[in-house]
């Protein structure tokens, strides 16, 4: 499905971007969950999560958030829990990653053309971003969008899409969220969306490898990271 006539910026005021803080705590819950945390965890990470992969990248791929015995543990978007298996096997397939499994921040791991960010960076109670924290956090989406000019985005799950959309001006009401469905944004980027690859979708069968698979690869392709049958430009 492709959704076109997008007008970042229409009728709203433009966001306004701002560098990534890596000790940042601006939300008071999640600061305080991430220090309640360090009482019991003292080798994890427990911060804001950075976002990992290609300093330029034609494609950057949006997460939720960090899980709490993943990303939060290592400090790596996606790694070391179970929602990174089936994206880092993905990208491995479609030869945009140097390895098909991402299990620590020292790895090695490396990613071609792709960058991965979280629509929030820090791991939230019960994987439950409140809408003040996502909005927060916001700033930093805006300004990873306007410094890497990415070419494509993939949202998995709709907060991160919502969030996209926000950070770039555009109203979220305009464009629904759906599986596979590609929102033409130009002349930003193209958005494609998908199912979050989290334990849950992919153990009841909502996400099947088969359906990220095809969403990895249609939003690489409009990177114009893999051939396909579409072109961002
Ligand atoms: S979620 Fe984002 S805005 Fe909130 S404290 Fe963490 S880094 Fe800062």
């Amino acid at each position: 499905m492709r959704v076109a006539g997008a007008e970042p910026g229409q009728g709203g005021v433009r966001p306004v971007g701002e560098v990534f803080d890596p000790a940042c705590r601006r939300c008071p819950r999640l600061a305080a969950w991430l220090d309640c945390g360090r009482a019991k965890h003292s080798g994890y990470h427990l911060a804001p999560v950075p976002a990992f992969g290609d300093a330029a990248p034609r494609l950057l791929i949006v997460g939720l958030a960090p899980g709490f015995h993943g990303a939060n543990r290592t400090g790596r978007p996606f790694t070391g829990d179970h929602a990174g298996i089936l994206l880092y096997r993905t990208l491995h397939a479609l030869g945009l990653a140097s390895a098909p499994a991402s299990i620590d921040a020292g790895d090695g791991l490396r990613l071609h053309g792709v960058r991965i960010t979280n629509a929030v960076r820090c791991v939230p109670p019960a994987n439950a971003p409140r809408p003040d924290e996502v909005h927060r956090c916001n700033a930093y989406l805006t300004h990873e969008l306007e410094s890497l000019s990415p070419r494509a985005v993939l949202a998995l799950g709709q907060v991160a899409h919502r969030a996209v959309l926000r950070a770039i001006g555009a109203r979220p009401s305009r464009f629904d969220f759906a599986h596979a469905a590609v929102h033409d944004l130009s002349p930003v980027f193209a958005l494609v969306d998908s199912y979050h690859c989290s334990r849950y979708n992919t153990q009841t069968r909502r996400l099947t490898d088969d359906m990220f698979h095809a969403a990895v690869s249609r939003a690489a392709a409009l990177a114009g990271l893999i051939p396909g049958d579409g072109d961002a430009d």
